[in-house]
């Protein structure tokens, strides 16, 4: 009899394991409560690219004197900013629900729970279903955190879920947290004319991101009329007709017609019946799991945001691979784990930053030993010819060995170029290698090889 797997949660994690699990021969159930492909493709990833997408060709426009042309116009169409972002998001629900179909992966739309460890229990428009499974896994993800001080209102108090954009472009915006969300939210809503506001909790944007690359986007930012309240906590917001007060820790306060909270997430780990399943949850309401993405009961998995590792798509996506492979048993010795080191990350402002592999501040701190080369984009011969040469590339690598430990880029095309490195990264690939390929002229990607040499 074919594995009997049933997956809670249709997200990146979920998806991608449904996927890979009915290839291999399982019979996959899937349970959604709202839209396949998860809240990454309804309220995160997508729709924030989506509008960043369109911002950059607004900033592009802006820009078109400095490239040669007269001066163009843009103008925001609210209906068909809408409109495009549905789309896109659309597209991709439809694109996933047809893969899983013709896979043979049965989909079930209502809420999932564990009803007993081999048991699981959706209740969806048609009734309740009862499910035997040999695994489960839960990919339920996580949703905005939203702390008891602030009361979003869909209006002129939003969550990132009400971004997409809100009901009026915000004159001035009030966006509270300067983590990797808040910075993107920052630079969508500049690059459509809103003046921004940013409270940075601590004296540095992106806390925890390499400082020069953290630096770059701050004087981005303050080139381009954000201010940066720094070292405020907010601790309340008062609406004051059309306007919103954002008050913060240390007396003072920030005013402007919209606040956007940007403070992290809360898993969506309650009602999902782990109790009666004895998994357990840590103290921030996660799942804990072991290399092979396994909870403290060994047949129930999971993925994605629930897990507590790091909150991106891509490692969801990953973790959904590992998952199917490891329920249909092709857990070898050979069978590589998932290295969360390793994983290459993006944020999408302007300029694009990206970084994959060790930090110049984490081996300063580990005492390791390291070659740190960095190229500035402006010596880059595209960068100039696309008129915009802000960033850099920097390189670390194994002064000894010259293998690629990591690196950071902060310009044009990051999240794409972070990709050579990553794989470099991932296969203890050398410096020497990057500046033997024969890379395109003029590439962006020739910044890399120079930084390689
Ligand atoms: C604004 C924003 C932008 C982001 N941008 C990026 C980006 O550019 N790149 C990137 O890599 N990451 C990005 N992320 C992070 C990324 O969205 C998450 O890491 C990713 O969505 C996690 O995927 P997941 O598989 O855990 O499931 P999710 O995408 O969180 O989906 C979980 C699904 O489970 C369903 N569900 C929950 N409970 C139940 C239940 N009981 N029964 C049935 N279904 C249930 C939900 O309806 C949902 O559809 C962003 C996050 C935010 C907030």
């Amino acid at each position: 009899m074919a594995t009997r797997f049933v997956i809670i949660g249709a997200g990146p994690a979920g998806v991608e394991a449904a996927s890979h699990a009915a290839s291999l021969g399982a019979e996959v159930t899937v349970i959604e409560r709202a839209v396949m492909g998860g809240a990454a493709n309804l309220w995160d990833c997508i729709p924030s690219k989506a509008m960043i997408a369109t911002g950059a060709v607004l900033s592009l426009v802006r820009r078109s004197e400095g490239m040669g042309l007269a001066r163009l116009q843009g103008t925001v169409d609210l209906e068909g900013l809408r409109r495009r972002i549905a789309g896109v998001s659309e597209h991709l629900r439809t694109s996933v629900c047809g893969l899983l179909e013709s896979q043979g992966v049965r989909v079930l739309h209502g809420a999932g729970r564990l009803k007993s460890p081999h048991q699981v229990v959706a209740e969806t428009a048609d009734g309740v279903h009862e499910l035997q499974a040999d695994a489960v896994m839960l990919s339920t993800g996580s949703r905005p955190r939203i702390p008891e001080w602030a009361k979003p209102d869909g209006d002129r108090v939003l969550t990132t879920r009400q971004a997409y954009p809100p009901p009026e472009m915000p004159g001035h915006l009030v966006v509270i947290g300067s983590g990797v969300t808040g910075v993107e939210f920052v630079h969508m809503f500049r690059s459509f004319g809103s003046k921004v506001t940013l409270i940075v909790s601590r004296q540095q944007v992106l806390p925890g991101k390499d400082a020069e690359v953290a630096a770059a986007l701050e004087e981005d930012f303050l080139n381009s009329g954000v201010r940066l309240l720094k070292g405020a906590r907010a601790e309340g917001i008062d609406r004051e007709g059309d306007e919103v007060v954002v008050r913060c820790d240390d007396g003072r306060s920030a005013r402007g017609s919209h606040a956007l909270l940007c403070i992290g997430s809360v898993p969506n780990s309650e009602s999902l019946g782990l109790e009666v399943a004895g998994v357990e949850v840590d103290q921030g309401g996660f799942v804990p799991c072991n290399h092979h993405c396994q909870s403290n009961v060994g047949h129930i998995y999971v993925g994605g945001d629930l897990s507590g590792k790091l909150p991106l798509a891509s490692v969801a996506t990953a973790q959904g691979r590992k998952i199917a492979e490891h329920v249909m048993g092709m857990h070898t010795r050979q069978h590589r784990h998932l290295d969360y080191e390793k994983a290459a990350s993006a944020i999408f402002t302007e300029p694009e930053i990206a970084d994959v592999g060790l930090a110049e501040a984490d081996a300063f701190a580990i005492g390791r030993k390291i070659r740190v080369t960095k190229v500035p984009y402006a010596s880059n011969p595209r960068a100039l010819i696309d008129g915009d040469p802000r960033g850099f590339v920097k390189l670390l690598s194994d002064p000894a060995t010259g293998v690629v430990l990591g690196g950071s880029i902060v310009g044009r095309g990051a999240a794409e170029l972070i990709s050579v490195i990553a794989l470099a990264v991932t296969a203890h690939l050398k410096v020497s290698d990057i500046v033997e390929s024969l890379l395109v002229h003029p590439a962006l990607a020739e910044a890399l090889s120079d930084a390689a040499e």
